[in-house]
């Protein structure tokens, strides 16, 4: 039975005392900034509006006050969410998440001008910014805003652009309405005749359960659901790629994938190479398959056969110390400095929030801001999957800690580009350890495939979502409408490239693209291929290399958002506008596969069978 929040002894919770001793000093806080009821709620702000062009000093101070207003802000926000996290039914804690959002809102209201006003000053005014010493400190942040100049409209247009944003979110919001809320699943039978209720929840379990059946009912009813309204789920798709659209044409860009990259300064290119160089490297994921085949000992491979773990469950269980020591122990490639700072984060300052507790928000983040420290949230139960877990978390916190530590305020967070670089990092070191000390086979199977997984479905898979976003995009600047066989006609030939001859398509699969959240996103998914890709490539050079690797590497973690991402990560040793990182993921898939299957070979009779007749 989970314990109540108030019987969680202090060495299992996270430190939000650091933050603010208690809800009262929060509130005085909170009042302070917040000076509820006045309209707005910072005249200070509102004085500097249409003063933008006076000159640099008067753009400095209006960056420091709007950055410093925001900074208090997020400490504020910090303490209620961590709070309102730990226990979501308490109550104090709802009121504070729900106010401090409000005023999150009404600042974001406030200083909605500033952005605008700053990109419709003249060319010369700018040039005369960029230069000037006195913003020195400010320059990559008015750059990143000024790169996106010349697609932007007058201010009339930009209005009016505002305006429709609202009316443009409607499919998006449709979509999640109908598929987080409307849709119910209802029940699905096992392979022994029970009856079990679907939920997205449930539907991630049964997918891999060893019980053929069941996969197989949750496959056909999950999908058969999204079938029975293609037509509705094809015109959101749609409305959400015509908004894309309009906003690529009014704002003169000569692509909807252009208008998606160009502010973030990612070379269209690094999207296509990616796609090339999985194209190319397509037999990877075929032998893969058709290895799940023989191991599974099946005629034929379904879709709702590729989660299921090869092997039960490895009994690896670890106390939440022992999974604090490997975490430590396998971080040891990245120095001792690296290791005591997370020692004693984890330790000492208590950033992690350990266990279960009633009512405490399921699953685990790394959250926290630029005057906290990193605050991990974990439902800790032992398994080994809990583990990779902790260390996940560890890697954003240590990169949340040392960019913070080393970035003024305005470039302390990195950005989602790079997000998922420093905890993939962390768990391949993991995984490094792991195997080193893995005393039986099936521990080492389970570790081999676990990655083998990671890098399917944080890859390849990811990739296929990114080509998908890409022809949808492509059909529609062409005019060309999106119906459902359309859809279905593609995501087919999809499947089958991606796959292969040792995959049956059922019918249902053509359905998949129905029910993906990202592909209202706007060409998010390619930076999961991207990240895992940097990280993988960057954790080989740091455990090859020497001091050079690793000092590039740890330069990388302090970097924030000082520079641009494909910048930061050449720096730290790899280069995502070229095809090397990718096709090192793929050898690396590759190599993995075979150890899977030497693995294998003495024990699974399908395969000896294939081997001796091959
Ligand atoms: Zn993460």
């Amino acid at each position: 039975m989970a314990k109540e929040r108030s019987e969680v002894v202090q060495e299992d919770r996270w430190n939000v005392e650091a933050l603010y001793p208690n809800f009262d000093a929060w509130q005085k806080a909170y009042d302070k900034i917040s000076r509820e009821g006045k309209q707005p709620h910072w005249p200070e702000i509102a004085a500097f509006r249409g003063k933008l062009q006076d000159g640099p000093d008067t753009l400095k101070s209006a960056l420091e006050l709007v950055f410093s207003l925001d900074r208090e802000l997020s400490k504020i926000y910090t303490y209620a969410h961590l709070r309102h996290d730990e226990e979501l039914t308490n109550d104090q804690s709802k009121v504070a998440y729900n106010r401090v959002l409000g005023l999150l809102h009404e600042f974001q209201q406030e200083v909605s001008w500033f952005e605008p006003e700053l990109l419709a000053l003249s060319d010369a005014t700018i040039q005369n910014y960029l230069s000037s010493p006195v913003l020195a400190d400010y320059r990559f942040h008015l750059e990143k805003i000024v790169r996106i100049k010349a697609h932007t409209l007058s201010s009339e247009k930009e209005e009016l652009l505002a305006l429709a944003g609202k009316a443009l979110q409607t499919s998006h919001k449709a979509f999640s309405a109908i598929n987080d809320a409307d849709f119910k699943f209802g029940m699905v039978l096992d392979g022994h005749g029970s009856e079990h209720e679907m939920t997205h929840g449930t539907y991630g379990l049964f997918n891999r359960s060893q019980d053929r059946v069941l996969r197989k009912n949750a496959f056909k009813k999950m999908h058969g659901k999204f079938a029975k309204y293609e037509n509705t789920l094809a015109e959101l798709l749609n409305g959400q790629v015509q908004a894309h659209l309009l906003n690529a044409r009014a704002r003169k860009y000569p692509s909807c994938l252009e208008a998606a990259l160009f502010p973030k300064n990612v070379d269209v290119a690094v999207y296509h190479a990616l796609i090339q160089a999985v194209h190319e490297n397509m037999g990877a994921l075929h032998n893969y398959v058709e290895l799940r085949k023989k191991i599974l000992g099946l005629d034929s491979l379904h879709l709702y056969d590729l989660y299921v773990p090869l092997t039960a469950d490895v009994d690896i269980k670890m106390s939440y110390p022992e999974a604090f020591d490997a975490v430590i122990e396998s971080s040891a490639p990245l120095g001792a400095e690296y290791q005591n700072l997370l020692r004693h984060g984890l330790k000492s300052d208590r950033w992690v929030d350990r266990y279960e507790n009633k009512n405490k928000r399921s699953g685990a983040y790394s959250s926290g801001c630029y005057d906290s420290m990193p605050y991990i949230l974990m439902n800790y139960k032992g398994l080994l999957r809990d583990v990779f877990t902790l260390a996940h978390e560890a890697g954003h916190s240590m990169h949340s800690l040392l960019s913070h530590k080393t970035q003024p305020y305005h470039y302390g967070d990195y950005p989602i580009f790079l997000a998922e670089v420093a905890s993939t990092f962390n768990e391949d070191l993991l995984t490094r350890l792991l195997l080193e000390r893995a005393k039986s086979k099936e521990e080492k199977i389970f570790l081999i495939n676990q990655k083998i997984e990671d890098i399917r479905t944080t890859f390849f898979r990811q990739v296929m979502f990114a080509e998908f976003e890409l022809m949808i995009h492509e059909k529609a600047e062409n005019n060309i409408p999106l119906t459902p066989t359309l859809l279905k006609d593609l995501y087919r030939d999809l499947n089958a490239r991606y796959f292969g001859n040792s995959v049956f398509l059922d019918p249902e699969s053509d359905m998949e693209w129905a029910r993906i959240p990202h592909f209202y996103y706007n060409f998010y998914v390619y930076q999961y291929a991207t990240g895992i890709s940097a990280a993988l490539a960057l954790a080989d050079n740091v455990v090859k290399g020497g001091k050079t690797e690793r000092e590039a590497y740890l330069n990388f973690l302090k970097s924030g958002s000082s520079r641009y991402p494909i910048d930061i990560l050449q720096r730290a040793g790899v280069d995502m506008r070229t095809a090397q990182p990718v096709q090192a993921t793929i050898a690396k898939f590759n190599a993995l596969v075979k150890e899977l299957e030497q693995l294998f070979v003495p024990e699974t009779k399908n395969l000896q069978k294939t081997i001796l007749s091959s």
